[in-house]
């Protein structure tokens, strides 16, 4: 993708959110874009970076890692979300590189992240199975408010809020009652953030209340088939 594309893309997803944003009466401050590089390459980053982007989300803790070490030199002010689950073995990587972790479901991994993380503290979503789908990772919602005392009773991690990744629909619409219903979830429990909507649904999930949405195809294309 040249520089060009690139910065185009940008421009529509950003006019995209703006438009969302005034449709739902909200400043367009409320709402953070993260870039989801999955299996782009890191060169690719860094021109995003380069155009001004600064959050980018991530799926594989590895890959992670590896972007990381690479940019964090040439990229200063890069902001990692790490969106993607987690196997405790791997958390040691989230807990040095991200800013934020988005995919929050397990005890074991919380601990682990929290032993891990040194500097300021982790800020974490817990995800929530929205759906109640079967297949789906994420905390299912009655078990919310157990599960968030007791990530907040660690310590180096913040919990900030909850993520949701509901179905893949055909049109955005039908999952506005899952995002709504997760931005009433994320108001119950005081929190601020509330991490949904993708390149399908992004406008719909800012209307119901997104304050971060995750946004890879519309602004990388598709991801090539074999890890970058
Ligand atoms: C890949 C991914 C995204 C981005 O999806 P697009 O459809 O490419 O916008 C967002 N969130 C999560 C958790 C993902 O794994």
């Amino acid at each position: 993708m040249t520089r060009d594309e690139l910065a185009a893309n940008f421009a529509a997803v950003e006019a995209r959110v703006a438009a969302a944003c005034a449709r739902a009466g909200r400043a367009r401050e409320a709402v953070t874009l993260v870039a989801v590089s999955k299996k782009h390459p890191a060169d690719l980053v860094h021109l995003a970076f380069e155009l001004g982007q600064r959050d980018f989300g991530e799926n594989y803790a590895q890959e992670l890692r590896d972007k990381h070490a690479g940019l964090g030199a040439v990229c200063p002010g890069l902001r990692w979300h790490a969106i993607g689950p987690l196997q405790p073995g791997n958390a040691k990587y989230v807990a040095k590189a991200a800013h934020t972790f988005h995919a929050l479901d397990r005890l074991d991994v919380a601990q682990e992240l929290s032993r891990r993380r040194t500097g300021l503290p982790l800020r974490c979503l817990i995800e929530v199975n929205v759906a109640l789908e079967d297949s789906k990772a994420g905390v299912a919602p009655e078990a919310v408010d157990a599960f968030a005392a007791q990530v907040r009773s660690l310590p180096n991690l913040e919990l900030v809020g909850l993520t949701g990744m509901p179905p893949l629909v055909e049109l955005a619409e039908q999952n506005r009652p899952h995002f709504e219903a997760l931005a009433a979830l994320t108001r119950r429990l005081g929190l601020a953030q509330c991490s949904m909507g993708t390149t399908g649904d992004f406008e719909v999930a800012i209307e119901a209340g997104a304050t971060l949405v995750r946004v890879g195809t519309a602004l990388f294309g598709e991801r090539p088939v074999k890890s970058a």
